[in-house]
């Protein structure tokens, strides 16, 4: 914007303070003038004349603009003597109101793209103007840097890492080769240059390349895979060649290439005929990696959440060869990560970390750390001085199940079948062989659900039994049974559970070869795509086949229906009393239900 006023106002003073105003007369009048002698000089302006007489007045007038100026004089009767010795100067026609917002009205605009175009240039790569466009943008972290920075930055370290031992005792390995490259390069081993981290997104792969930087006290050098997809091509190539340039100057260093597999999927099978952005990306990575010398201490590690789907190039010996897999934390890890996460934060005096670790199976550290923090929100709109167990409790459920939703006007009908339908699901689950304990059933809505029963499996668990499924099934199913049995009457309450009871028959069948009568193959080919992650399944059966998966589903699924019901029926007492105490106190937690089941 201050170019803008510059210039307007720069424009504006010139016509403005040029010299004492001319007294305006008839051309004729000045002709008159220049007859008589009197005028020392004739400036021409455009179609404006000035003459300047020898007593200093001026005399200012218009004439057409077709015409020249002598023309214009020869025709009003100016003798050719007088015009010869007249001095007569032309000047560039100054700029009037008019002429003042044409300039604008080019001008402007002009600018104003002008403007955009440099931001534009400069948000494409933070960089100067147009110059950086393949300059890489690394982030980078280090011990030293933040000591310079005199930041209070604490560097990540395994410490920081709760629960990974495995993953750390692979990578301890790392950091010793950042640290003392001497040692191994002296007996001739070669240095390793690329760690793959495979692992569901949340476990802490960004956490875990970031501590063995600190680990090392190494510079970090991090750039996401998503990030190289640019618009322009060629664009990616070079930023990956400036970003291990900057590394081998402060080596020993690490490259971490999060989100690998935005760049690295196999090539040649991207939709529409794949992407040369990419492929080009890739194949720097890879010229970067080979051109390593034995002595070159950089070591990249990249991470992703779909090691399946990398090109076979990336994991060949001498690039990513080192994989290190980061799991879904077990029971244990979860209450080494909640330690980290809780650290330094004001607790309850009955809040049990083991508890909560138990209470949360599936859940990543991402997602524990979430936990904490949802936890300490409730505190403090409770203003509580101390974050305890009701909180941690409530903001698992919030998690896990929604927000509850106190405002939720339901009928007193409605209500007694929320209440047996989930005491269904209750009684029904506690009387299978498989199924895992109930922790907790509520007729409380959270998010879409009017109701819940959690049940909450005694440890963690890997391999699933045919029994175990076939269990979960007819506890699914329970909520229905109890409703028809009960009231005599179905609702649409059970929606959710029907659709998550097919789903499952249909795995037993097509993925797992739980079915006698369709035996041990799988059925249909899960579809990958490069980026929207799963498309579906293409068939890879015929239409008898499909018929018959149909069928046995239908078949399961009335089974376990059957199951379900006969349960009820034996436990209808039971059903009763559990219905009737929801209806009282809306919740009932473990021990309670279990005192209620005796
Ligand atoms: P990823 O890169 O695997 O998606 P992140 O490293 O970004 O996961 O993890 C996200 C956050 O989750 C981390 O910042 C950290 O707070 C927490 N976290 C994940 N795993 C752990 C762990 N093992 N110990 C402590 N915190 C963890
Ligand atoms: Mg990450
Ligand atoms: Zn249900």
């Amino acid at each position: 914007m201050a170019v803008i006023i510059l210039a307007t106002g720069s424009y504006f003073l010139l016509p403005l303070f040029n010299r004492a105003p001319a007294q305006d007369v008839s051309l004729p009048g000045i002709v008159t003038a220049i007859e008589a002698g009197q005028v020392e000089t004739l400036t021409v302006r455009g179609d404006s004349l000035i003459a300047t007489k020898f007593d200093g007045t001026r005399l200012g007038s218009r004439k057409e603009s077709n015409i020249s100026t002598v023309e214009a004089l020869q025709i009003l009767g100016a003798s050719p003597e007088a015009l010869r010795t007249l001095p007569i100067k032309v000047e560039n026609p100054s700029f009037g109101f008019a002429g003042l917002f044409g300039l604008l009205l080019t001008v402007v605009p002009l600018l104003l793209v002008g403007y955009i175009m440099f931001r534009f240039a400069r948000q494409m790569q933070g960089g100067g103007l147009f110059g950086g466009i393949g300059r890489s943008t690394p982030r980078v972290l280090s011990s030293a840097a933040a000591k310079d920075q005199k930041m209070n930055m604490s560097v990540v370290t395994f410490d920081d890492v709760a629960g990974a031992d495995q993953a750390k005792l692979e990578l301890q390995e790392v950091v010793e080769f950042l640290r003392e490259s001497d040692k191994f390069v002296k007996l001739g081993a070669r240095i390793p240059k690329g760690v793959l981290m495979a692992g569901v997104p949340g476990t802490g792969k960004t956490l875990m390349a970031k501590a063995v930087a600190g680990e090392a006290g190494v510079p970090f050098f991090s750039i996401s895979g998503s990030e190289f997809v640019e618009m322009f091509v060629g664009v990616g190539a070079s930023r990956v060649r400036d970003l291990f340039k900057r590394a081998r100057e402060q080596a020993p260093a690490i490259v971490f290439v999060d989100e690998i597999d935005a760049v690295g999927r196999r090539r040649g099978i991207g939709l529409g005929g794949g992407n040369d952005e990419r492929e080009q990306t890739l194949n720097q990575i890879l010229v970067e990696m080979d051109g390593f010398g034995t002595d070159t201490n950089v070591i990249v590690i990249a991470a992703t959440n779909r090691p399946d789907v990398l090109d076979p190039a990336l994991l060949r010996p001498g690039r990513f060869d080192r994989k290190v897999i980061l799991d879904r934390p077990d029971i244990d890890a979860r209450a080494a990560i909640l330690r980290v996460h809780t650290r330094g934060k004001p607790l309850g005096p009955y809040v049990g970390i083991a508890d909560l670790a138990k209470l949360t199976p599936g859940f990543v550290g991402a997602d524990l750390e979430n936990l904490v923090n949802e936890a300490a929100i409730l505190a403090a709109r409770r203003n509580l001085s101390l974050i305890g167990q009701p909180e941690f409790q409530d903001a698992m459920e919030r998690i896990v199940a929604g927000p509850e939703r106190k405002g939720r006007i339901i009928s007193q009908h409605e209500r007694e079948v929320v209440a047996y339908h989930e005491s269904g699901h209750a009684v029904v689950m506690h009387n299978l062989e498989n199924s895992d304990p109930v922790h907790k059933v509520s007729i409380i809505s959270r998010g879409m659900a009017l109701g819940y029963t959690m049940p909450l499996p005694e440890r963690d668990r890997y391999l699933r039994s045919k029994e175990a499924f076939e269990d979960e099934l007819v506890g699914l199913l329970g909520g229905r049974a109890a409703e028809e049995i009960i009231f005599n009457r179905i609702t649409t309450g059970a929606a959710d559970d029907l659709e998550r009871a097919t789903e499952l028959a249909r795995s037993m069948i097509t993925r797992y070869g739980f079915s006698e009568a369709l035996g041990l193959r799988t059925f249909g080919q899960v579809q990958g795509n490069p980026y929207l992650g799963n498309l579906g399944e293409t068939p890879n059966y015929g239409e008898e086949m499909s018929r018959r998966i149909d069928q046995e589903i239908s078949q399961i699924l009335d089974t376990a229906y059957q199951r379900a019901k006969n349960i009820i029926i034996q436990q209808k007492d039971r059903l009763e009393n559990l219905a009737k105490t929801l209806l009282d106190i809306e919740t009932v937690e473990r021990p309670q239900f279990e005192a209620l089941m005796a």
